[in-house]
């Protein structure tokens, strides 16, 4: 291992993995570092019993988001993965206590659900003038005048043009979902930014369908770094990075310095600060804007492993009674009486992640971000089981052949981060647009990818984004070393 490297790359989440095909593709000699035994950090997927199951990250876009642009950027357009889009999706429902259930109408796709709604009494005909004019407002919005919404919060927004307390839940758990934090403390500029892009392509957002599971995104970013000859190393932790005068100087890798004049930290903007450098290298006014930045919630996951095909569902959600509240108890800590769920039933989506005839069904939940061991998750795992096994999908039980919980602490212990962040720093009014963490950091030679750092999007896909646009920022500061040389060309600037 003890070579010099033109770029090493910590970390195989989405961001690190990108970062690796972006650098390799410049024919810079790059190194990447997962300490795993396996990739993809938050989007990996593993196997149970022939049940492949994901982690974290489920539904994002493909060709004409960050993923899909990445690949594209580095001359990669086959690696792009085929997706299951939501417009052959099945849509299952349960709006503050109302089910609006079409997994078993002939024609599939988001739209099958909009007739069911408009009959359901929580969304009357009045409320129509309101809803259009703030789809075509976000639709339209020029980038210029979404920034200005950058530090109101969406609740502000949409109070403009809906007072619909259906509207609002359904929209809070959108956004909840989207951005790990809720109406009133998301950006709403972020919100129209990022649904303005999901709207004018909203038939690209879906799930993988190559029998990878969510796996295939970081695992195509992977596979055009190694055809750019990248080396990829599972099992091999980046125990410390060194600094010398200011400078990056290497990555110490069991027990050997391995050099390379460019780190590229995919392990937490916090983490590789504190943990991986070390504190005393920056200064003061830095590490008290770290302390500062707030995380987006925790997620609770569920994977149940079915003896059957019990549900035709690929997508749903459950949107609570009083919402507001509930949602505001669970990111508080405090047990809500009814949870907030996404449903994904991947398996109906690729029918090669469970074995034949079984079925695979994923429950994902908002929690409050914690530091591991700081809650006790029996109770909300027991919680959430109960509403789905007893409420959403009576009989379900007596088909169950294992439920698997995936709780913030094992995202934390898993992606060695601080806290159970299900995305990573919130992006709330204060920490977005110009106010998004940097990517580049103080210490010359050493950046920040990921979804801390990424802005514009839904998490995987703001890790993604995050190194498209570190590399744009390093190629026009002409920061990255000349093609196999080691030697920067620059490193003035900061
Ligand atoms: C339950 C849940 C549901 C989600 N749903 C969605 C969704 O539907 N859509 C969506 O887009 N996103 C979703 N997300 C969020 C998404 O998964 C993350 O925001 C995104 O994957 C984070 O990517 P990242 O680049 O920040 O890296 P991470 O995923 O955090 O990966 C970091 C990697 O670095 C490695 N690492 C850390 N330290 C070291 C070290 N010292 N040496 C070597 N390696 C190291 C870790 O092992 C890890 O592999 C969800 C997340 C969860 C938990």
């Amino acid at each position: 291992m003890n070579e010099k490297y033109d770029v090493i790359v910590i970390g195989s989440g989405c961001g690190g993995a990108a970062s690796a095909a972006l650098s390799s593709y410049r024919g810079l000699k790059t190194l990447l570092l997962e300490k795993n035994k396996f990739f993809g950090g938050r989007a990996a997927t593993f196997e149970k019993d022939g049940f492949k199951m994901d982690h974290g990250h489920i539904i994002s876009r493909s060709q004409k988001g960050p993923h899909g642009e990445l690949l594209r950027l580095v001359k990669c357009k086959d690696l792009i993965p085929e997706f299951f889009t939501f417009r052959k999706m099945r849509f299952y429902g349960h709006f503050m206590g109302m089910p609006i259930d079409c997994t078993r109408m002939k024609t599939s796709g988001m739209a099958q659900a909009i007739p069911r709604i408009f009959t359901s009494g929580y969304f009357s005909i009045m409320d129509i003038p309101g809803v259009l004019q703030l789809g075509s407002q976000i639709f339209i919005m020029k980038e210029e005048e979404a920034r200005k919404w950058d530090q109101i919060p969406l609740e502000e927004f949409l109070g403009k043009y809906t007072g619909s307390e259906f509207v609002h839940s359904v929209v809070g758990g959108l956004t909840a979902a989207s951005f790990g934090v809720i109406n009133d403390e998301v950006s709403a500029g972020e919100f129209i930014r990022t649904f303005q892009a999901i709207l004018r392509e909203g038939n690209n957002v879906g799930y993988p369908a190559t029998g990878e599971g969510v796996d295939a995104i970081p695992n195509s970013f992977l596979r055009a770094a190694a055809r750019y000859g990248a080396k990829v190393e599972a099992k091999t932790a980046g125990e410390r990075i060194v600094v010398e005068d200011g400078r990056v100087k290497g990555v110490y890798v069991k027990g050997e310095l391995i050099e390379s004049p460019v780190v590229i930290s995919n392990a937490g903007i916090k983490e590789t600060t504190y943990e991986l450098v070390g504190k005393e290298y920056f200064e003061k006014k830095f590490i008290g804007y770290l302390e500062n930045l707030k995380y987006g919630y925790g997620g609770i996951s569920l994977k149940y492993a079915l003896d059957k095909q019990f549900t035709n569902l690929s997508f749903g959600f459950k949107i609570p009674k009083n919402f507001k509240r509930n949602m505001r108890n669970a990111l508080d800590g405090k047990l809500p009486e009814e949870s907030s769920i996404m449903l994904v039933g991947t398996s109906n989506m690729d029918p090669r992640l469970a074995p034949p005839g079984k079925q695979l069904l994923l429950a994902i939940s908002p929690g409050p971000v914690a530091e591991p061991g700081g809650i006790d998750w029996d109770p909300w795992v027991q919680s959430l089981r109960r509403q789905i096994e007893q409420e959403l999908f009576p009989g379900i039980s007596k088909h169950i052949i294992f439920c698997e919980a995936t709780t913030p602490d094992i995202v934390a212990k898993q992606n060695s981060r601080f806290l159970g962040d299900a995305i990573g720093v919130a992006q709330s009014i204060d920490q977005v647009g110009e106010n998004t963490p940097p990517c580049i950091s103080p210490i010359k030679g050493l950046y920040y990818v990921g979804a801390d750092v990424g802005s514009k999007g839904i998490a995987s896909e703001m890790a993604t984004q995050s190194a498209i646009d570190l590399f744009g920022q390093l190629d026009s500061r002409r920061l990255l070393p000349a093609k196999g040389s080691l030697e920067l060309i620059t490193a003035s600037l900061l």
